[in-house]
């Protein structure tokens, strides 16, 4: 058998060791001192050596995620300019490595004091926001609105006064970058986003390399022209295989370069035609049954583990994105990042008829505040002034590198609506002989696809709002008992130095059980005082105004209090949870500000609004009826909680909740919170007083100091003939055209499914431009604007070569998660193979070369469409053998996931760590074994990591001298219960650790680690993400190839 493959290929997984901040990598901040290097490079020296601690925190697990942003960081990549709030306390800690989690256990005691609190700035600079009376209409106006396109605040009662920090036009800003360029004009000013230092505003890693400074060939930047080490590399690359003796037999008919769009050029093949380019095949053998298949020839992931420079323009053309799931650095030459946006196909179906014939969907991910990588020049910032960003007047397009200057430059055409405007005077400009503006490289919005524009009073129905950060915590019994409370203590604890400095930054903190507990942190009071409120049907907040209050004005008492509330609630015998109630209480103390809401929640919420019942038990004793009304379990009990959810994101409160449970707590009713508000769950299950409080201290870290913006509108624009349909995601809607985000953060992606509503002209270009208003948390009302544009074509078989599989495998898993809660398992499994076979399908029967009905013919852009697919259908969300919790977590998990993020969940990496002494791996990870058990043996032991889980699964009969090194045991009999990964004084434990912490590094996530053994749950688990295995249910990797195959000749027939 044989396959035709060319050069474009696209592996799925970052690469082994990827850069710090690869792309699949929210990168935790990379060590200090660490260097981009080119691939084959020397391993990032630092990043794994000794764990890092925080001077000032000696106790605690050192956070994988380095250090807080610096100011302005939150809204990108702004190193930390000397501002105002750089404060001692503040000061970065080494931006270690993931601790082992071994080495730096958590404290003994949870409530190490995190350090002295600087009395940062003078109380009462801020105060917060008084209601007046003043009736602004409720609700923000659609972004098209002309005059005040944006809200941000309550959706009533809104303020005008004046402003209380500096206001953006021409004055600095509280919190101010570098000085301006000297390229600059009077008007509009143009901040550097991030000046000269470079993306990761991390320390050790802001001095660090300048953009582009990891060439492959060594240390000097690549020119500044195409190719320097953009695209993937030319040619097969195939490492001898990772999976097989032998990895694919290529055929040698040279391909079609993937680098350029053949939009330009007529494509070498008529419609209908087939085209040589982009086609795995497999041979005749396939259709006669699995025998004759040989599992090491068909198509797998393979990982690549040289960077990639790419270019989002080249030859004023859209340059296609490398894989979402491999390392890259992005120059943005006039289109957006394809970490902020990119499309499932990179070329645009002129006609829906023509995109109904692919059989593929056509739809966006965006995730407007992604970690850009440490070496990408960071997003600027534009000031217009008093006058804002200059827009379309029709349909209220922002100026972007793709609006059409002409006339002198007296008018310009909009890209998306093509009305023509006139230039605003102050700034008309000159064309030059090439058509384009004489200032266009000059001025970020012209020839970058990502600006920040600073949003002027029409943006804002009141001042920019402070960051209030309210932290909820579970004092019932259940959750005292279990060391919920301790661990959910002691992270607040450790993470209040994290917290933004200044006085904007706000707190608040609550107990709750059967009643809620408030605490009066005002300063004058020597101790935090309890105010309970007992009333869980109707809650009220007692003394609003000191509930909250700054940071700066109450630091100590705070920590005082999470160090007692442990303590004081050790014999609390209440078993109830009044979770909704305690929710609303929270929410009515932050209702005028509006803020983060953090819950740590351990039982089923049982009283008082929003109460819930054990309802999976109860349909446990009626098993019929149970496997009949299954999914329902997976929709939230009642509206409840909706209800409440929709007025806390009018308020522009954000719920996280931290799941800390041994038991059922219907995450399907809890999470529609969360997910309304543009927060997320975190789920830790069963909770486990030992190895979780790490994790938990991490989350919460990473959830406070990530790039993030609150009270945020985000809208999706098109050029006429497409329209947005849907959007999909964590958010609330008022409105059609506009999502609402309480807060949004840099890992929260959402999807926009697009549709034609006319048809588009072959050989033009089709735009999308991505709007999210937002306040940082310093309080600077910005617009982040990222535009792409795209060529729009006739040709099948441009679509098939632009497809962008990590994109369009994202909107299944997203698409299936959608549908678990409402319709039958079996007939979304069904939908989503009938999806692949019907993109496979129209290949085979318009683009495939090959005429042998025999042969199996893939798409070589959408190869592993299949091996996807199935691992989808295999997937926790779509099995029935789980737990209710458990799948209603996976779909809330697959709601705001990133594209990288979204195929290791389904198909993770897997890596047999008993070899590793035998591994060269210079540093990177070693390679990736197919999910087959036949690649797992009895004496092996594997590692198996899905970007938010960490399976270690030890064979029956490993040798015990290698399980001691690693693991500390020496017979699988020994396996403790709650598993901590330590790191011992050997060098496999060493390489074990490392590895360890560059996944967790890679993943922005800590990863809990399971261990799993043959005979046991926890050995079932590991074998379920053995995807290519036959199970009783589901076919194996094989038979699905086979199954695929069948179904399409039958359609050819
Ligand atoms: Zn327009």
């Amino acid at each position: 058998m044989s396959f035709q493959v060319n050069n474009n290929n696209r592996p799925p997984f970052p690469p082994p060791f990827a850069q710090q901040g690869a792309p699949g990598s929210r990168p935790g901040p990379p060590p200090s001192g660490v260097v981009p290097r080119g691939p084959g490079g020397p391993p990032p020296q630092g990043s794994l050596g000794p764990p890092n601690v925080m001077p000032n925190r000696p106790n605690g697990p050192t956070p994988p995620f380095g250090v807080r942003p610096p100011p302005g960081a939150f809204s990108g990549n702004v190193p930390p300019p000397p501002g105002p709030f750089a404060s001692s306390g503040n000061v970065p800690p080494p931006p270690g490595p993931f601790a082992s989690s071994g080495n730096a256990p958590p404290p003994p005691g949870p409530f190490a004091s995190s350090g002295t609190a600087p009395p940062s700035t003078r109380p009462g600079s801020f105060q917060s926001a008084p209601m007046t009376t003043g009736q602004v209409p409720p609700g923000p106006p659609p972004l098209s609105g002309a005059p005040s396109p944006f809200s941000n605040g309550p959706p009533s009662a809104g303020m005008q006064g004046g402003p209380r920090f500096p206001s953006t036009g021409g004055m600095p800003r509280p919190v101010s970058g570098p000085p301006p360029p000297l390229s600059m004009s009077s008007a509009p000013a143009i901040r550097p986003f991030g000046g000269s230092l470079s993306a990761g505003s991390l320390p050790g890693l802001t001095q660090q390399a300048p953009p582009f400074s990891a060439p492959p060939t060594g240390g000097s930047p690549p020119p500044p022209g195409p190719h320097t080490f953009s695209a993937p590399p030319q040619g097969p690359q195939f490492p001898v295989s990772q999976f097989g003796s032998q990895p694919w037999s290529m055929q040698q008919r040279p391909v079609m370069p993937p680098s350029q769009f053949p939009g330009s050029a007529p494509p070498p093949r008529m419609y209908n035609m087939p085209g040589p380019e982009s086609t795995a095949s497999i041979s005749p053998a396939m259709s006669q049954g699995p025998s004759k298949i040989d599992p090491n020839q068909i198509p797998r992931p393979i990982p690549s583990s040289s960077i990639v420079l790419h270019e989002t323009r080249q030859g004023n053309q859209a340059n296609p994105p490398p894989s979402a799931t491999t390392d890259y650095i992005v120059r943005d030459t006039g289109n957006c990042s394809p970490r902020y946006m990119r499309c499932t196909i990179n070329q645009i179906p002129c006609t829906n008829d023509l995109q109904g014939t692919s059989g593929m969907q056509l739809a966006l991910l965006v995730q407007p505040l992604a970690l850009p990588h440490p070496s990408e020049e960071p997003v600027q910032v534009v000031d217009f002034g008093e006058a804002g960003p200059v827009r379309c007047s029709r349909c209220k397009g922002y100026i972007n590198p793709f609006m059409k200057f002409i006339d002198q430059g007296r008018r310009f055409i909009c890209n998306f609506c093509g009305f023509t405007d006139d230039t605003p005077r102050e700034y008309h400009c000159n064309l030059g002989p090439d058509g384009r503006r004489r200032d266009a490289d000059e001025r970020p919005e012209l020839c970058k696809g990502t600006v920040e524009f600073a949003a002027t009073k029409e943006y804002m129905v009141r001042d920019p709002m402070p960051a209030v950060f309210f932290f909820l915590v579970d004092v019932s019994m259940n959750a005292l008992q279990t060391g919920a409370t301790a661990a959910a203590c002691s992270a607040i604890s450790q993470v209040i130095a994290d917290l933004p400095e200044g006085p904007r930054t706000m707190v608040g903190i609550a107990t709750f059980d059967s009643t809620i507990h408030f605490y009066n942190l005002k300063r004058a009071l020597q101790q935090p005082l309890m105010l309970i409120v007992p009333d869980i049907q109707d809650v009220y907040t007692p003394l609003e105004s000191d509930v909250i209050v700054q940071l700066s004005e109450c630091r100590q008492h705070l920590e005082l209090l999470l160090e007692n509330i442990p303590n004081m609630f050790q014999n609390n015998k209440t078993a109830d949870s009044a979770f909704g109630a305690a929710t609303k209480g929270a929410f009515l103390a932050m209702k005028s500000t509006g803020g983060k809401l953090m819950v740590f929640q351990s039982v089923l919420p049982s009283v008082g609004i929003g109460a819930l019942s054990a309802r999976e038990a109860e349909g446990r004793t009626n098993i019929t009826a149970a496997e009949k009304e299954a999914h329902k379990l997976l929709q939230p009990a009642d509206k409840t909680l909706k209800t409440m959810a929709i007025e806390f994101a009018e308020y522009q409160v954000c719920v996280d909740v931290f799941i800390t449970t041994q038991t059922y707590i219907d995450i399907a009713s809890i999470s529609v919170i969360p997910r309304t508000t543009g927060g997320q769950v975190y789920y830790y299950y069963p909770f486990s007083a030992v190895s979780d409080p790490a994790k938990l201290y991490n989350d919460l870290r990473w959830n406070i100091t990530r790039p993030q913006g609150f009270e945020a509108v985000m809208r999706v624009r098109s050029s006429q003939g497409l329209q947005v349909q849907e959007y999909s995601g964590n958010f609330c809607k008022r409105i059609p055209t506009d999502v609402d985000l309480p807060a949004i953060d840099c890992d929260k992606t959402i999807m926009v499914a697009l549709k034609h509503d006319e048809k588009l002209q072959d050989g033009a270009e089709c735009s999308f431009q991505c709007a999210l208003l937002y306040t940082t948390v310093y309080g600077e009302r910005r617009i982040r604007v990222s535009t792409l544009s795209l060529p729009c074509t006739t040709m099948l078989s441009n679509l098939f070569r632009s497809a962008d599989l990590d994109t369009q495998f994202a909107c299944f898993l997203k698409q299936a998660a959608n549908e678990i809660p409402s319709s039958p398992l079996l007939q979304i499994r069904e939908q989503m193979t009938t999806l692949c076979i019907n993109i496979l399908h129209s290949y085979r029967k318009f683009c495939a070369t090959v005429s042998s009905a025999g042969q199996l013919i893939l798409p070589e852009a959408l190869k592993l469409l299949p091996l996807y697919t199935l691992a989808l259908i295999k997937s926790i969300g779509l099995r029935t053998d789980g737990r209710i919790d458990d799948r209603s977590y996976w779909i809330n998990y697959v709601s705001s996931l990133s594209t990288p993020l979204a195929i290791p969940l389904v198909y993770p990496r897997m890596i047999s760590i008993h070899d590793l002494d035998l591994k060269e791996t210079d540093g990177n990870l070693p390679p990736a074994v197919p999910l087959s058990s036949e690649h797992v043996t009895d004496d092996g032991i594997y590692l198996l990591e899905t970007g938010e889980d960490c399976l270690v699964y030890v064979g029956n009969s490993v040798d015990p001298d290698m399980m001691r090194q690693l693991l500390g045991i020496s017979s699988v009999e020994e396996f403790p219960t709650q598993f901590v990964l330590q790191q011992y004084d050997n060098p496999l434990s060493k390489k074990l650790n490392e590895i360890v912490n560059e996944i967790r590094r890679q993943r922005c996530s800590y990863l809990r680690l399971k261990l799993c053994k043959k005979g046991e749950p926890s050995g079932m688990t590991f074998f379920s993400y053995m995807v290519e295995d036959k199970t009783p249910s589901g076919l194996s990797y094989v038979e699905f190839l086979v199954h695929i195959h069948r179904q399409i000749q039958a359609k050819m027939s």
